[in-house]
């Protein structure tokens, strides 16, 4: 059946090498005051600030910098830069970095401006974030989450052990600069769970619900794209061409996203970073991913065969449903051979909190867009075949 869709990009997106120099302009059109938020300071990121804020200043921008986002930011990072925001009268707030930057940006925008923490703006709340929402501008270090482009700011609250998020276009980014030049220096490792983070993104997107054909062309494009140049990135960070494409990639992932929307590996992977935040992102959806593959294939032929088609092209000769069923191995063999193919044990899960993290699998809804819908026992032999 023939879908009807609307499709709408608020987004300005400033894309290539070299466009980072645009940063100083783009602010200027929202004040004169930037805090640029980051994670804490490394060498590459010390470096890239010092440019940054030099880049500000020449279009007439006094910046401040708040590097107090950690890997997977929690609401008391976000406090902190809401005050630091607040004290410096900042009118726009730019996002330097990978997600955890670009979502702390997010967070810190509407928190500086509004009564409660950001913690009580997440997505099921009544009360949403307001039109006083700072102006974001999203600069991504990483390909990655395509957060540049999306209306999602994930916060953990570290007492509940809880990850969650505000999904509200006042925090979609005014602008997203997408300069490949800047993720030369992101470590192999890093580079690999990031790039599988956008595979991931598009993947499900082509198998949500909401996926219509302007998307399925973004999200096959940008599977293509991550298969294709990520075990190249990875092998080299510093082939300017496999950066470039991953970007790419990293970007049409976020636009599916922002359009469709995640699946029931992400609502995994969102409780796994919740209840173990030294986790990365990227890693626990690595780790889901095989368990949840078999768990679906048969319910969505079409789109696991043409993924199986991408790995093996030997693929092409069988039909949709044996394709498919070859779809979870054939990932599997892509994981392993990024070097990221881990279990829970691996990453320190105790078996004793399994049944713990089953339940917070459930608690956000995306799940409930997967082509096959788990039930809590099927959530349960999902969370214990990825131990
Ligand atoms: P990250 O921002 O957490 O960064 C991971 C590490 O990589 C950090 O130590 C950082 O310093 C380093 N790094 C980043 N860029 C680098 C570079 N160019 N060179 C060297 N090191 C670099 O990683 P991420 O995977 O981009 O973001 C993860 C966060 O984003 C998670 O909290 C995740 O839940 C969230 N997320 C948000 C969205 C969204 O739509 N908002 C989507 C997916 C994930």
């Amino acid at each position: 059946m023939a879908k009807t869709f609307d499709w709408q990009l608020p987004t300005e997106i400033k894309f290539g090498s070299g466009k980072i120099e645009e940063a100083g302009a783009v602010c200027r059109r929202y004040g004169t005051k930037c805090l640029i938020v980051t994670t804490a300071s490394e060498p590459w990121l010390e470096i890239l600030v010092v440019r940054v804020k030099a880049i500000l200043a020449a279009s007439g921008v006094e910046s401040k910098w708040y590097s107090g986002i950690g890997v997977n930011p929690t609401t008391d990072q976000i406090t902190g830069g809401a005050e630091a925001a607040r004290s410096f009268g900042a009118q726009v707030v730019l996002g330097l970095g990978g997600g955890s930057s670009m979502d702390g940006a997010k967070a810190i925008a509407v928190e500086a401006t509004h009564t409660d923490t950001c913690w009580d703006y997440l997505w099921f709340r009544e009360t949403q974030p307001t039109s006083a929402t700072l102006p974001v501008v999203a600069v991504t270090t990483t390909s990655g989450t395509g957060s540049q482009l999306t209306q999602v700011a994930v916060v953990t609250k570290t007492d509940e052990r809880c990850k969650s998020a505000i999904y509200n276009d006042m925090v979609l980014p005014r602008v997203a600069i997408v300069d490949p030049d800047l993720m030369t220096s992101i470590p192999p490792r890093m580079t690999a769970f990031t790039g599988f983070d956008a595979f991931t993104h598009a993947f499900e997107t082509f198998i949500h619900p909401g996926c219509n054909p302007y998307i399925e062309m973004m999200a096959r494009e940008a599977i293509s794209l991550v298969l294709k140049w990520l075990p190249k990135a990875v092998a080299n960070g510093n082939d300017t061409e496999a950066r470039y494409y991953m970007a790419l990639a990293d970007s049409l992932a976020g636009l599916c996203i922002r359009s469709a929307g995640v699946t029931l590996p992400h609502g995994m992977g969102m409780a796994i970073g919740g209840m173990y935040p030294h986790v990365a992102h990227g890693q626990s959806l690595a780790i889901v991913y095989p368990a949840f593959m078999e768990y679906t294939q048969a319910a969505a032929p079409y789109q696991f065969a043409w993924l199986a088609r991408q790995l093996d092209p030997t693929a092409a000769s069988l039909d949709d449903a044996k394709a498919a069923a070859l779809a979870p191995a054939l990932l599997s063999g892509f994981i392993k051979a990024i070097g990221i193919s881990q279990k829970l044990r691996d990453v320190a899960v105790p078996e004793t909190e399994l049944d713990a993290l089953t339940v917070a699998c459930m608690v956000l809804p995306d799940y409930k867009n997967n082509p096959r819908v788990a039930t809590p026992e099927d959530m349960s032999a999902l969370v214990y075949a990825s131990w």
